[in-house]
């Protein structure tokens, strides 16, 4: 069969913009992903939720926006020229050969690829490739809507391919799996040693004591570290650790593989579930950009060992000799934990029945410097990737996962840096981003300087002002109140912003939405304090308003 030109994916891309409705879109992405050839369906998956790289690699296609401008400038002076238009494979291909491009010479070998790309592209195709190349598609296909078109491709049940994607942990192979095997494909996903499976995620409690009221049953109790999640793979002497991300991070981490090997002698095959925090020289947690630094390895892994040691937490186990642990529920599977793991590594955990113990408990965690609780209910199953009800999360400040879209130049002290940051949630509704606020409070010398040279890396345009940035570095960020504002077009402002980490390890569609900061004002307004709240506040050193 002749391959797909691109061209009919950016037609596609053009038609799901204009359409409103959901069931709209998903009928039009079945329609195209149905008359692909099988080979063509992971590519054109992928390119159509705006990934230029396969799901779980570590490659960056590192085409600064700039290049893409100039790219695009310099083609529109030239006619189309006569040659064959480009696939849907080719296109795909060619990002993979820019990814891997290394050395000497890469960027003029990176750029003529581009262009060859590019100067046979019509004005339409164009226009998507460049979407594609930002990531801002603003075409409405999430991957939620995704998988709705996977269901009814596959003509299997939304549930079903929930399941089978968070095992899978790719979309791209799910789709490929929906189109070559149908239902039978989709329900026949198993967990799998040595592939990542979509991490179990939380939501945000407001109440505790309100949950407790409403569950009528007691929960457990976990410290929620400031660290970063790993998913650790056994299999005899072989251990693999994977980040929350599913890319494999096994290299930089021998200090963790040594600690799993303390353990691993008490079973033969195991998927676990944790938490690395970097700890200083009293014992302490370190702050998170700590542990990052490790994570990035801007030193060899031998200097950043020593310097920032990792301690592993262990809160879950997924696998056991040939047993898949999904459906067992929480109790259970803490049962086999704390015959398998040493204390000394298993998460501290205690069942409450009041909120009075819920606040006892998250003092405790405080006070020994971790970042809150983790609420999680007894009776629930491990449910990767989906954010439920099952787990929540307790915070003392509040806090939302941004991304920065823009900067302004600093002025004073911060001349030459991009220093005030626009703020913005995901809109997976439009597939783009909404402002919601601005800060340039946060950040440490060293990390403004670092973040100026991402952001003019990822620069769009610069009127000596402002810098528009590809949206792609995550903040966590922590304010005040969430108020109505005319100020943004999402209606939404925050006060008191100030960035508390830099979140490499989530990707811009991860970030909080605007949905939920809608709910984060309108709860500001049902919310009764936190038990506890002010207590926080006091030992944390600063107001709650
Ligand atoms: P957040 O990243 O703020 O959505 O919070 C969820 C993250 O908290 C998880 O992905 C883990 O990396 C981390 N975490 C820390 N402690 C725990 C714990 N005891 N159980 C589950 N997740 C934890």
């Amino acid at each position: 069969m002749a391959e797909t030109p691109y061209r009919e994916l950016a037609e596609l891309c053009e038609r799901l913009s204009r359409l409103a409705g959901r069931k709209d879109k998903v009928a039009q992405l079945v329609r195209f992903l149905r008359k692909l050839d099988l080979e063509e369906v992971e590519p054109a998956s992928l390119l159509l939720i705006g990934r230029t790289t396969p799901e779980g690699g570590v490659e960056k296609l590192e085409v600064s926006v700039a290049t893409v401008f100039d790219l695009l400038r310099e083609s529109s002076q030239l006619t189309l020229m006569d040659s064959a238009p480009p696939t849907i494979l080719e296109v795909w291909r060619t990002l993979q050969s820019i990814a891997s491009l290394r050395g000497a010479g890469s960027r003029e070998r990176r750029l003529s690829l581009l262009r060859s790309l590019v100067h046979r592209m019509t004005d339409l195709e164009k226009r998507w490739f460049l979407k594609q190349l930002i990531g801002e598609m603003q075409h409405g296909v999430s991957e939620g809507l995704l998988l709705e078109a996977v269901s009814e491709l596959a003509n299997a049940p939304m549930e079903k391919v929930q399941r089978a994607f968070m095992l899978l942990g790719r979309l791209g192979e799910l789709v490929r799996l929906a189109a070559a095997e149908g239902r039978s494909g989709i329900e026949s996903v198993k967990l799998k040693l040595f592939r990542p499976l979509r991490p179990m995620l939380a939501e945000v409690c407001h109440d505790p004591r309100e949950l407790l009221e409403k569950l009528g049953e007691p929960v457990a109790l976990e410290y929620k570290f400031d660290g970063a999640r790993v998913q650790i793979h056994i299999g005899g002497p072989v251990v693999r650790i994977f980040s929350r991300r599913l890319g494999e991070v096994t290299e930089g981490l021998p200090d963790v593989v040594q600690q799993v090997r303390e353990f691993a002698d008490g079973f033969r095959e195991a998927v676990l579930d944790g938490e690395v925090v970097a700890v200083g020289g009293n014992g302490r947690p370190m702050p998170f950009q700590e542990l990052l630094r490790r994570f990035r390895r801007i030193r060899s892994v031998e200097e950043e060992l020593e310097r920032v040691p990792l301690k592993l937490w262990i809160f879950d186990i997924l696998y056991l000799d040939g047993r898949e642990l999904l459906d067992e529920l929480y109790a259970e599977r803490r049962r086999l934990l704390e015959e398998l793991i040493p204390p000394s590594y298993l998460t501290p955990m205690r069942v409450a029945r009041s909120a009075d113990e819920v606040e006892a408990f998250l003092r405790k965690a405080l006070s020994e410097g971790h970042e809150g609780l983790m609420i999680k209910q007894l009776s629930s199953p491990y449910r990767p990737g989906r954010r439920e009800k099952l787990w929540l999360k307790l915070k003392p400040a509040e806090t939302l996962d941004l991304v920065i879209v823009a900067a302004d130049w600093g002025h004073g002290r911060r001349t030459g840096w991009l220093s005030n940051y626009h703020l913005a949630a995901y809109d997976p509704e439009a597939g783009g981003f909404r402002v919601i606020g601005k800060t340039f409070k946060g950040l440490t010398d060293e990390e403004f300087e670092w973040m100026t040279k991402r952001l003019l890396e990822l620069k769009l345009s610069d009127d000596g002002y402002t810098v528009r940035v590809k949206p792609e570095i995550v903040v966590e960020v922590a304010y005040n109140e969430i108020q109505r504002s005319p100020k943004y077009p999402s209606g939404y402002a925050l006060r008191f912003a100030r960035i508390t980490r830099v979140r490499t390890d989530k990707r811009p569609e991860e970030a909080d939405t605007i949905q939920r900061v809608k709910e984060l004002y309108l709860k500001q307004f049902e919310r009764k304090r936190l038990p506890g709240e002010d207590l926080i506040w006091k030992l944390r050193g600063g107001p709650l308003k």
